[in-house]
């Protein structure tokens, strides 16, 4: 099996590709990722547990006050603006329900690849490319499935190398463990348990073992 399937058998097995962040409709699916820029998911969570009971459907951001509900995140003013902007347009346009199309959300203000992307898998089941954040980036680049920095780049080398029928999942799967072992520093390689496929801890141990007196694990 190739090394990257073996990758994506071993992360399904302990993580999962659900999203931590909650919502109960697509509207709060794409607001919850808006909102989650730059951000903690259980911060937003947060946020969104009054959020939602609050204003639940679209039509309810178009009362005032919002921008202030959102305070505590990073962001809140461009992300109010963006949000609000967008339930405007959903209700003139689409007839209040998100767009199920990469052409159609990415128009949406605020809403760039990487959230169409994420609304598109977690509201509609469709994986028209795949999620690239600061996690996806950093475990991608460790693992050398890509040796590019730039999020496009990545989403194109990582679309080439997983199935079509992967790409929804194999983000989040990648985030559950830039989040648990991968850490931008000291990531925990001795307990990572894909570390025989990662070019990353690979070349350390070579360069450990180098050294005279150095123990081999
Ligand atoms: S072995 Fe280390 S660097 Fe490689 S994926 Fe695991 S935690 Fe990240």
């Amino acid at each position: 099996m190739k090394k990257q399937m073996q990758i994506y058998k071993k992360l399904s097995e302990i993580y999962s590709y659900k999203t931590i962040l909650k919502f109960n409709n697509n509207w709060q699916c794409l607001v919850a990722i808006m909102l989650s820029a730059q951000c903690r998911d259980v911060m937003v969570n947060k946020v969104t547990d009054t959020l939602f009971k609050k204003r639940p459907d679209v039509k309810d951001y178009l009362s005032n006050g919002f921008e202030n509900e959102i305070s505590s995140l990073n962001l809140y003013k461009t992300k109010a603006k963006n949000i609000l902007s967008c339930a405007n347009i959903l209700i003139d346009k689409y007839g209040g329900v998100v767009p199920s199309s990469m052409d159609d959300l990415i128009n949406l203000p605020g809403v760039g690849r990487k959230t169409a992307n994420a609304v598109l898998f977690h509201c509609y089941n469709k994986s028209v490319g795949i999620v690239v954040d600061t996690h996806v980036t950093r475990v991608s680049n460790r693992l050398g499935l890509s040796t590019n920095h730039n999020a496009e780049k990545i989403e194109k080398d990582l679309c080439k190398i997983f199935p079509e029928n992967m790409w929804g999942r194999i983000s989040n799967l990648m985030i559950g463990l830039g989040r648990d072992k991968c850490s931008p520093k000291n990531p925990k390689c001795d307990t990572c348990s894909i570390n025989k496929y990662c070019d990353y801890f690979n070349s350390t141990e070579k360069k450990v073992n180098k050294q005279p007196g150095v123990f081999i694990r």
